[in-house]
């Protein structure tokens, strides 16, 4: 399996060993602390905004502070800028991120302590021409991007300036595309090429990253990265981020999900969460999913993974059988805990996705309705809606064996009783409980799934080796990923929750979420936290997604603004996928994964697509809202909001 292998361990934490890039006064790697980095959004050429937001950044805790750099004047001003912030006594460094402009980047790595490229874009314009490149063509590429791209590996090495080979999903260049197409292997190919040439120059302070607003194609890509750097002999650090993520709840999922899925596996140096919001509020949310590896204590011992049947550079989802409707075709079902509540009336339910019509005498049912709720050894003495399940403590369901109720077992009560539910019983168990004897039963009995739990503060591990043992034991049951967690706030939660949990669904494992946080936070956010999990994992999209960037200084509209009226507009439209994009350099290649797009072309300019097709071009900030949602009816995408209670 080492051909596969992609981190130092997968049964121990353990940080994969990089070697330390300096970025001025604060190193990166092998060592120090998993950094954190930001990005402003302010016109780079307004010197006192960028300078004020940065502070903003630093203080916060920012660590290295990122500024575009579209052209050469921008690039100038980093020097203003960079005095400036010193002149009140702020050293942070500072990284310049450069598009299409080498000029630009080698003006910028004179001033600043880091250049950010994007291979896809360095020294190539996206034309969309050449679909076929014989080899001595292809070669003649790389030849023309070397001539173009040493000048500034030998100006960064003559300042000791930095680099990040930063690639995202949907900027590849032609020559990518047509070898490798749009894919993690694609994304890995574009960096490989531009490090050789920086390894020929013997420049080695090179950062990589791999980003994608699809967190299970940007965990793949890293994974990838590790596995050809390792093939290669290099070892370069990681700056991990998920492009595009947008805001919000969903802004934060998405992001711990991907992030924290490659730091549970000990990759990761530095990280920026990217959220469509001011950058200062990025940060306490990188330092909740950083904070978690300081002085890291392991799980439990878990024992060596000899033979692993998941692939981590692909998307393979578990086989499962169907108990009922959960496993085999089925959505991955979502579990609330009621039992730490003192009552459970029809109120609750509303914070669950169902709404009860007095007048009607029934359910209305949300598409965030959960699918079962555990209500402990406590009793339900009301009509529940119809697509609800209930699961109740065994010793009382056994004495009532209600409509709809079934059976939460513990292994003994599994092992020792009988006149089960003759379809659906649920069985609560740990890694550790997971015996040969135990999946010969589980294996043999139609009516059983598991939920999965862990003890331990970081189980991620724990519960894959579970995974992984009865896949090799040819077992199918399905799996219900459960995890406990108490006195977080909700933030943290989010973030936790996404990460513990999220890690799994990114190789297709689970069959449901089951999230046991009375008290951190209301039903209606543990509920929305679990459904957010299976949407950034692609498992079960039940909203709209955004794929929105932060904004930079290419920004001509007000971007958090604009999210928010679009979203208002069509955040009924479950399933797809909207990207609200900052300026068209970028915004096309990096909302590839798009249904529609709305990207700034220039003051009070919007150009409208239809995946990666212009619709309409230039149109006015004013009309622009109205087209989008006329090119949604258009293609059969729209469906009237519905009115509840005449809301
Ligand atoms: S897409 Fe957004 S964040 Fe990226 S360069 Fe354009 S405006 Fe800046």
């Amino acid at each position: 399996m080492s051909d596969m292998k992609y981190c130092n361990s997968l049964n121990t934490y353990s940080r994969r060993k990089s070697r330390v890039v300096h970025i001025g006064d604060i190193p990166m790697g092998e060592g120090y602390p998993i950094r954190i980095q930001s990005m402003t959004t302010t016109n780079t050429m307004d010197t006192m905004a960028t300078v004020k937001q940065s502070i903003r950044m630093i203080e916060a805790g920012c660590e290295y502070v990122r500024i575009t750099a579209p052209s050469i004047k921008e690039a100038e001003n980093l020097a203003n800028i960079k005095r400036e912030l010193k002149n009140r006594g702020y050293e942070t460094p500072l990284i310049a991120d450069i598009h299409f402009t080498p000029n630009a980047a080698e003006i910028a790595a004179r001033i600043v302590e880091k250049v950010r490229i994007n291979p896809g874009n360095f020294a190539d314009r996206k034309k969309f021409e050449q679909i076929e490149y014989t080899d001595l063509e292809y070669d003649a590429e790389i030849q023309r991007i070397k001539e173009r791209f040493l000048p500034l590996v030998k100006i960064c090495k003559e300042y000791g300036t930095a680099m990040r080979i930063g690639t995202n999903h949907g900027s590849l260049s032609d020559r990518i595309l047509s070898r490798y197409g749009d894919t993690p292997l694609g994304m890995v190919e574009s960096a490989l090429e531009f490090l050789r040439i920086c390894k020929s120059e013997n420049y080695h302070e090179i950062v990589l990253s791999m980003k994608s607003s699809n967190p299970l194609v940007m965990v793949q890509a890293y994974r990838l990265l590790v596995n050809r750097m390792d093939f290669e002999g290099m070892n370069y650090p990681l700056h991990l981020g998920v492009t595009e993520a947008g805001e919000g709840e969903d802004g934060r999922i998405k992001s711990a999900l991907g992030i924290g899925s490659l730091l549970e596996d000990g990759l990761g140096d530095t990280i920026r969460v990217s959220l469509t919001e001011e950058p200062e509020y990025e940060i306490p949310v990188a330092k909740i999913l950083v904070d978690r590896y300081t002085d890291r204590i392991d799980h439990e011992p878990i024992l060596e993974i000899n033979i692993n049947p998941i692939l981590p550079f692909e998307y393979h989802p578990r086989k499962t059988h169907v108990v009922l409707n959960i496993g085999g075709e089925n959505v991955p079902r979502v579990i609330n805990d009621l039992t730490f509540l003192e009552n459970i009336n029809k109120q609750t339910f509303l914070e669950l996705g169902y709404t009860y019509f007095d007048k009607e005498d029934k359910w209305g049912i949300s598409d965030l309705a959960c699918d079962y709720v555990d209500i402990g050894k406590k009793e339900i003495d009301f009509k529940i809606p119809g697509t609800l399940g209930i699961i109740q403590a065994y010793s009382v369901w056994k004495n009532s064996k209600k409509d709809r109720h079934y059976p939460f077992l513990n292994l003994q009560e599994y092992l020792d009783g009988m006149n089960f539910h003759p379809q659906l019983n649920i069985l609560r168990i740990t890694y550790a409980q997971l015996s040969d004897q135990v999946i010969i039963k589980i294996k043999n009995d139609p009516t059983i799934v598991l939920l999965l739990d862990t003890y331990n503060e970081h189980g991620m591990a724990e519960q894959r080796q579970f995974f992984i043992k009865l896949i090799n034991s040819g077992c199918t049951v399905p799996i219900i990923i459960s995890r406990a967690y108490s006195n977080l706030k909700p933030e943290d939660l989010q973030v936790h929750a996404s990460t513990d949990m999220g890690a799994l669904f990114v190789d297709g494992l689970g069959d449901g979420v089951y999230i046991a946080a009375g008290g951190c936070g209301t039903l209606l956010s543990v509920n929305s936290t679990a459904f957010g999990i299976l949407q950034a994992s692609r498992t079960r999209i039940t909203k709209t997604e955004y794929i929105s960037c932060p904004s930079c200084g290419r920004t001509l509209f007000d971007l958090q603004e604009t999210t928010a009226r679009i979203r208002s507009r069509t955040e009924h439209l479950k399933g797809v996928k909207i990207g609200i994009m900052g300026c068209i350099v970028n915004g096309p290649g990096e909302m590839a994964d798009a249904d529609y797009g709305y990207v700034g072309t220039g003051l009070d300019k919007i150009t409208l697509y239809k995946g990666q097709e212009v619709v309409s071009k230039n149109i006015s900030t004013k009309e622009a809202d109205e087209a989008l949602i006329q090119l949604i009816k258009d293609n059969g995408d729209w469906e009237e909001p519905e009115i509840v209670n005449g809301r």
